[in-house]
C-alpha cells in the first residue's frame, strides 16, 4: 500500500450494481483513479474484506463512496463502519441519496413482501418455501444472515453523509468530473452539496419544443407515435423533467423516453412526489370533476411514477406502518 496514494472504498448496500457499472463505465479514466488512489474495498471489482476495514484506523480511509439505500442490518453495519474509517463520503446514485427503487417497497410491509418474493413465487419449488430468518440453527452451528427492516432508509438516515452525486445510475461524464476533482485535491464544494448536476431544472435544459401544456388524455410512451421535437408532457406522455435537477445530459427524452426523477429533487424542494403530482394536475384540460377523473385513469401507478426514486426522501417516507 502506498501512503501518498489516496485511500478509498466503493460499497454497495440494497443496490442493483448499476451505479458500480457506471463507475466503470469511464473506461480508461479508471486507470487513472486506480494509479492515484488504493482501492482498499470495491466488493463488485476487487476484494476486500469487512475485517480489513475493521482494522483500520478511524479516518484512515480518505473517501468512502457508498451506493445503494439501507435495506438490512448488514447495509447498517457496513454505512456506519466506512463512515467511522473515512474522511469523506459520498452518497453515490439514487439509492443511497433519496432510496431509490428500492425503497419503493415502503409502500408494503415487511409481511407482504416476503410472501411475494418467498412464499408465492411462481419460481419456488411446491412444498420448498421457507422465509429466511435472521438465525438458523443447523448441525454444524447457527447460520446467521442479515436482518431484513421493516423499511428501506437511504444513507444519509443513517450515516452523516459529505457529498451527494445523484443518478440511476449517475452519468459517468459526471462520475468521472468528480472523481477528478476529488483525485487532483482541487477545492472541494460544500459539506452537504448535491456534485455532478446543476441547480436547473431538466426542462431549462431539454430541447424539445415547449407550446402549450394542456392535455386531454395519457399514455404511456409505447401507446402513441410521439413527435420526436416536441415536449412529452405535452403529448400526455408524463415526465418528470420540471420537478427534476439536470446534469445526466437529458439522457431520457433525447432517447425518447420521460425522465423519470432520477436525478431528484430541485434545490429547496422538500419533496419531489408533491412536485411532480402538481405538475401533473396543472396540464389537465377540464374542469369537469368525472373528466378530471377519466384523464386520470390514464395514468398507471401513479404513486410509482411520482416516487419511483424518492419515497425514503419523502414526507411520506412509507405508505404502510
Ligand atoms: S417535460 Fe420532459 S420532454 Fe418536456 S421539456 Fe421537460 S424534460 Fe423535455
Ligand atoms: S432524464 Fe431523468 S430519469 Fe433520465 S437519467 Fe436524466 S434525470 Fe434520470
Amino acid at each position: 500500500m502506498d501512503k501518498k496514494k489516496l485511500q478509498i472504498a466503493l460499497y454497495w448496500g440494497a443496490a442493483c450494481g448499476g451505479c458500480d457499472v457506471a463507475v466503470l463505465d469511464t473506461n480508461e479514466f479508471i486507470l487513472d483513479v486506480a494509479a492515484a488512489c488504493d482501492i482498499r474495498m470495491w466488493p463488485i471489482a476487487a476484494d476486500g474484506k469487512y475485517k480489513d476495514i475493521e482494522a483500520m484506523a478511524d479516518g484512515e480511509l480518505d473517501l468512502a463512496i457508498f451506493n445503494g439505500a439501507i435495506r438490512t442490518s448488514e447495509n447498517e453495519h457496513i454505512a456506519k463502519l466506512l463512515r467511522k474509517k473515512s474522511k469523506t463520503m459520498v452518497a453515490f446514485g439514487s439509492c443511497a441519496h433519496l432510496g431509490g427503487i428500492p425503497a419503493m417497497a415502503n409502500q408494503f410491509n415487511k409481511e407482504e413482501i416476503f410472501e411475494k418474493a418467498y412464499l408465492k413465487n411462481p419460481s419456488i419449488q411446491e412444498g420448498n418455501a421457507a422465509v429466511p430468518t435472521p438465525h438458523t440453527r443447523v448441525e454444524a452451528g447457527e447460520l446467521e444472515i442479515p436482518v431484513f427492516y421493516k423499511r428501506v432508509y437511504k444513507l444519509d438516515d443513517i450515516v452523516d453523509v459529505d457529498y451527494y452525486l445523484p443518478g440511476c445510475p449517475p452519468a459517468p461524464e459526471q462520475v468521472k468530473a468528480v472523481l477528478k476533482l476529488i483525485v487532483s485535491g482541487g477545492p472541494l464544494p460544500a459539506k452537504g452539496s448535491v456534485v455532478g448536476a446543476s441547480d436547473r431544472a431538466l426542462c431549462d435544459d431539454c430541447q424539445r419544443k415547449k407550446e402549450e401544456k394542456m392535455v386531454k388524455q395519457f399514455h404511456r410512451p409505447w401507446q402513441i407515435l410521439q413527435d420526436p421535437e416536441r415536449c412529452l408532457m405535452e403529448q400526455g406522455i408524463l415526465c418528470a423533467g420540471s420537478a427534476t435537477r439536470s446534469g445526466c445530459g437529458v439522457r431520457c427524452p433525447n432517447s425518447n423516453m420521460p425522465c423519470r426523477g432520477c436525478y431528484g429533487p430541485l434545490p429547496g424542494v422538500v419533496d419531489q412526489g408533491a412536485k411532480i403530482l402538481s405538475a401533473v394536475s396543472s396540464i389537465i384540460d377540464s374542469k369537469d370533476p368525472a373528466e378530471i377523473e377519466k384523464i386520470l385513469e390514464g395514468i398507471q401507478d401513479i404513486t410509482g411514477y411520482a416516487y419511483r426514486f424518492g419515497m425514503a426522501a419523502s414526507l411520506l417516507q412509507r405508505s404502510v406502518r
